[in-house]
């Protein structure tokens, strides 16, 4: 058996920055007007620590009830901006997915940044969060490999057997998604259909490398599927 965890953002979709939109719409609702955010990455990062590098930037606190009142907002408004931006699934992600999911020896699996609900919220919203029932997820930790290490530990009690990490491939587009599966010693393949070139990536090391998912057989291939 193998278990494919994928990233969301640029791995499985493109939102348009929706999730960025409403973050702002969140901020704006909650705090009053906000200026152009500088010098915060989100590519790769979890939205817990998007969150942080927010708050500090304007000086505000995060603590609890704050943050959870911001994170309440922030879904309330992220159904809007995905209808709003002209985001989509990329390509081949549909055939992939059905594909994958139709083979026993494989269960499918999320590794990604975004909040637990964000996650279901995006993915509902393109029709593809039915495949995915286990993960790992950014609603707690600043550190992606943190969300690895989450993920392994999800995995393993959701099929309640003890997958080892050479049986997991992480699926993601950003640098950071290739670290995160080393923390975890797991295989992983880079797409370069988010931010980051195929140059940037291959010198991440992953074990492979795509264009984009647009020929999943090549994919099924790599996997010994
Ligand atoms: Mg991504």
């Amino acid at each position: 058996m193998i278990v494919c965890l994928f990233d969301i953002d640029g791995t499985l979709l493109n939102s348009g920055g929706a999730g960025q939109a409403a973050m702002e719409a969140a901020f704006v609702e909650q705090f009053g007007p906000m200026q152009p955010v500088e010098g915060v990455a989100y590519a790769g990062r979890t939205d817990r620590a998007i969150i942080a590098d927010i708050f500090r930037y304007f000086d505000i606190e995060d603590d609890d009830h704050t943050r959870d009142e911001f994170v309440g907002r922030y879904f309330s408004h992220l159904p809007d901006k995905l209808s709003q931006k002209e985001g989509g699934v990329l390509p081949g992600v549909t055939v992939l997915l059905e594909e994958l999911a139709s083979r026993e020896n494989v269960e499918l699996g999320l590794l990604t940044g975004n909040f637990r609900r964000g996650a279901e919220i995006k993915l509902g919203h393109f029709d593809l969060f039915h495949h995915f029932e286990f993960g790992g997820f950014g609603d707690i930790h600043h550190d992606r490999g943190d969300v690895a290490r989450d993920a392994l530990q999800e995995t393993r009690a959701f099929l309640n057997r003890d997958i080892h990490p050479s049986q997991i491939w992480v699926i993601g587009d950003t640098p950071a998604d290739v670290s995160c599966a080393r923390v975890i010693d797991a295989n992983v393949i880079a797409v370069s259909t988010g931010h980051f070139s195929e140059e940037t990536l291959a010198a991440t090391k992953p074990d492979h490398l795509l264009p984009d998912f647009s020929d999943p057989q090549a994919i099924l291939e790599l996997l010994a599927l």
